[in-house]
């Protein structure tokens, strides 16, 4: 079993789309071995996107990212992380393919509703950035 870190961010937050999401995750055969609803904060929110730090889109990413609550979830099941991220589709919501979470309800490429680790290596890190061991069970 592979394990990913999700987040519902705040844009599906504040459209109470959060169980409709966690109800796509369990159908499709995720086990969510952890989940707080929590607000990011500005500090918080720049560490966990530090990868991205010299990008154009640093500042709004990590302001957006605080602007309402989100939903931290830690997910497993085999090829947990490429999985999550064809359930998600696209980082366009425009180029999302039908059925994703981000083509049913992502604002904008920005306001995209959903994030997913993108490699063992962040996955790893991204766990650790938001849950102790003793808050996953699986
Ligand atoms: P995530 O990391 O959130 O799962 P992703 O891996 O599909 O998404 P990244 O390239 O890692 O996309 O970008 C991280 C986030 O930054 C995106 O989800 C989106 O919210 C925002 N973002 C990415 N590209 C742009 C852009 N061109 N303009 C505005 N925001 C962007
Ligand atoms: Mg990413």
């Amino acid at each position: 079993m592979e394990k990913t870190l999700a987040i519902i961010k705040p844009d599906a937050v504040e459209r109470n789309l959060i169980g409709k999401i966690l109800e796509r995750i369990e159908s499709n055969g995720f086990r969510i071995v952890a989940m707080k609803r929590t607000q990011l904060t500005l500090p918080v929110a720049e560490g966990f996107y530090y990868v991205h730090k010299e990008r154009p889109f640093f500042k709004d990413l990590t302001t957006y990212m605080c602007t309402g609550p989100v939903v931290l979830l830690v997910l497993a099941r085999d090829s947990a992380i490429a999985e999550w991220r064809k359930l998600m589709g696209a980082t366009n919501p425009k180029d999302a393919e039908a059925g994703t979470i981000r083509k049913d309800f992502a604002i904008d490429i920005e306001k995209n509703s959903a994030h997913g680790s993108d490699s063992a290596e962040n996955a790893a890190f991204e766990i650790a950035y938001f849950f102790s061991q003793t808050e996953i069970q699986e």
